[in-house]
């Protein structure tokens, strides 16, 4: 089946209908995304794994606005993200979206602290009140006493932490996590995905994870599988 993938019962918050992604390259077409069909629904966990090149960096995008469709719709909150003009569309992925990556990405001359207080730095003016936030933020990732260090001084799994606060510094309402295990040893990357499994278990977030590694799916609420830039269940 071509993926009409549905969610376990709550609202939707995506719809993506018959959505496609084609590059060319040279003289042939790249059907990264071909004709996608998904919900993703208010909280989930949902883990996307496939093999390398099937399309989940793709998708991820399209998910966080940093692309759009070839065809077909992306629906956040009932809205086409394909017809929203590029200053929404940087504003949403300021405010509502969080990106995760392999790379943790992190400026290498500022610590923990100061690095999630970057990420604050556009939307929160004051200065105290940007600090509070980034303790808070480190805190629920478990990295408060942390907070000091440089990157160069923590391990990979705490690097990826530090980028998991980073990235819930504006209180966005979706997590998207491309690979965030794949520069990670087994156990650091257990610990990751809790994490993110507990931003939305706990923290109400709705989570989407792609990755290539199938031992991530049994923490999922629900997991689907990508082959050539389809969907199907598990
Ligand atoms: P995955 O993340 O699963 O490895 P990607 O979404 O990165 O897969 O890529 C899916 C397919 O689309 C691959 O064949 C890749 O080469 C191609 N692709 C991705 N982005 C581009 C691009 N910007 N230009 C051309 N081809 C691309
Ligand atoms: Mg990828």
């Amino acid at each position: 089946m071509g993926g009409e993938a549905g969610m376990g019962g709550g609202e939707a918050l995506y719809e993506l209908k018959a959505v496609s992604k084609h590059f060319r390259r040279g003289p042939s077409l790249v059907k990264a995304v071909d004709e996608v069909d998904l919900i993703v629904g208010r909280g989930e966990f949902l883990v996307i794994q496939g093999p390398s090149g099937s399309g989940k960096s793709t998708l991820l995008n399209l998910l966080g606005g940093l692309e759009r469709p070839t065809s077909g719709q992306v629906l956040f909150r009932g809205k086409d993200m394909g017809s929203v003009a590029e200053g929404e569309l940087a504003s949403l992925r300021l405010r509502v979206f969080g990106f995760v990556f392999q790379q943790f990405n992190l400026i290498p001359t500022l610590t923990a602290l100061e690095n999630v207080e970057a990420a604050l730095a556009p939307a929160v003016r004051d200065g105290a009140r940007r600090r509070a936030r980034a303790v808070d933020v480190l805190e629920q990732v478990g990295l408060l006493e942390r907070s000091g260090h440089l990157p160069s001084e923590l391990s990979g799994g705490e690097q990826q932490r530090v980028a998991i606060a980073r990235a819930l510094a504006n209180d966005p309402e979706v997590i998207l996590a491309d690979e965030p295990t794949g520069d990670l040893d087994s156990a650091s990357g257990a610990e990751v995905v809790r994490r993110l499994e507990e931003l939305s278990s706990e923290g109400g977030k709705t989570v989407v994870l792609v990755t290539h590694d199938q031992s991530i799916g049994g923490r999922a609420s629900r997991l689907l599988l990508m082959r050539d830039g389809r969907l199907f269940p598990a």
